[in-house]
């Protein structure tokens, strides 16, 4: 048997979200109930201009809810995004005009732009009844620039057609919003490899500013939970070794000050205790991963809602009691 990976990322459901209308077409927002700006767009040091907080924000809040000017299938031409541009107002036009292009003189204006500045997400395709992936522009949202140890963390809204930015922990005012790039469990070497070939520049945030000693255990850390993530869900008939691999990369998480992943681990976690009927645990555990996905995805997304189910009834897991009872630990536990 082995555990079942669930992605915390992409399973979205609505948000108490509302979209208001922005100068005659539907773009953007805040959705803070207040509607006060909790972040400007300002100069940052060694960076251009990047989105800073303009009051401390707690974490799992919503900082934006923002629709694409448009999407399209991946790896779009030049004439692909020109066709797509031609449907936008001509304000819209030239707020995408407006944004940075890491690839001039390399690729036409157009797709250079796209390609700095596109986010790749999944829709659900009703027609043909699966997941595809799609890019797309979001004016708003291609603000934030890239850190390898994210504050921000985005989740597609497939009920609201919206892309949804949260923050990962309590921030303070003037510190900057970001979020990655690519993968946070890549090494140094692995992440500007493949954020310069995406997007052509180089990552300078604080986690690859690191050098020395430093930086290699960043290295190690990161490398060795991307290893676990790997070994955990083939621990299924091994719950013990499982859930200690699992407290391993719950604690390399903390030291690397990373969010992603912790729901996914706990789900583990939580799962390892079902198979043994381990219920208090269980609860422990998939508690703890519901709270992290209502911080990363929102509390009415679907992770978040089916962690919630899951807490409510352990024994309704597929799972449960698949193996002979044994009490293991939770995440509290020394
Ligand atoms: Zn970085």
């Amino acid at each position: 048997m082995a555990a079942s990976r669930m992605s915390t990322t992409g399973l979205d459901a609505p948000s108490n979200t509302s979209l208001k209308s922005v100068n005659g077409s539907t773009i953007s927002v805040d959705l803070l109930e207040s509607e006060e700006e909790i972040f400007t767009w300002q100069e940052v040091p060694d960076k251009g201009k990047g989105l800073v907080a303009t009051r401390s924000i707690h974490r799992g809040e919503l900082l934006l809810a923002e629709p694409p000017l448009f999407s399209l299938e991946p790896s779009p031409s030049n004439s692909d995004i020109l066709a797509a541009l031609a449907e936008c107002t001509r304000e819209a036009q030239s707020e995408y005009f407006a944004l940075p292009n890491e690839f001039k003189g390399r690729l036409l204006p157009a797709l250079g732009i796209f390609e700095t500045n596109a986010l790749y997400y999944n829709v659900h395709d009703s027609q043909r009844g699966c997941t595809r992936e799609v890019v797309g522009i979001f004016l708003h949202g291609s603000r934030f620039n890239s850190s390898c140890t994210p504050n921000v963390s985005l989740t597609w809204d497939s009920t609201l057609g919206v892309m949804t930015f949260r923050t990962l922990r309590n921030i303070e005012e003037g510190v900057e919003l970001c979020f990655n790039y690519t993968d946070v469990l890549a090494t140094k070497e692995q992440r500007q490899q493949c954020i310069l070939e995406d997007r052509n520049f180089l990552c300078r945030c604080s986690t690859c500013e690191l050098e020395g000693v430093e930086l290699a255990e960043s290295d190690r850390r990161r490398s060795t939970i991307a290893r676990l993530f790997d070994e955990v869900p083939n621990c299924g008939n091994e719950p013990t070794l499982g859930i200690r691999k699992i407290r391993l990369a719950l604690r390399l998480l903390k030291e690397e000050r990373l969010v992603h992943y912790e729901a996914s681990f706990c789900y583990d976690a939580f799962q390892f205790c079902v198979s043994v009927s381990d219920f208090i645990n269980a609860k422990a555990w998939i508690r703890r991963a519901w709270e992290v996905s209502c911080c990363t995805s929102g509390p009415d997304s679907n992770a978040a809602r089916t962690f919630k189910t899951y807490w409510a009834n352990p024994r309704g897991h597929h799972l449960a009691g698949g193996l002979p009872k044994a009490t293991l630990s939770g995440p509290d536990s020394r």
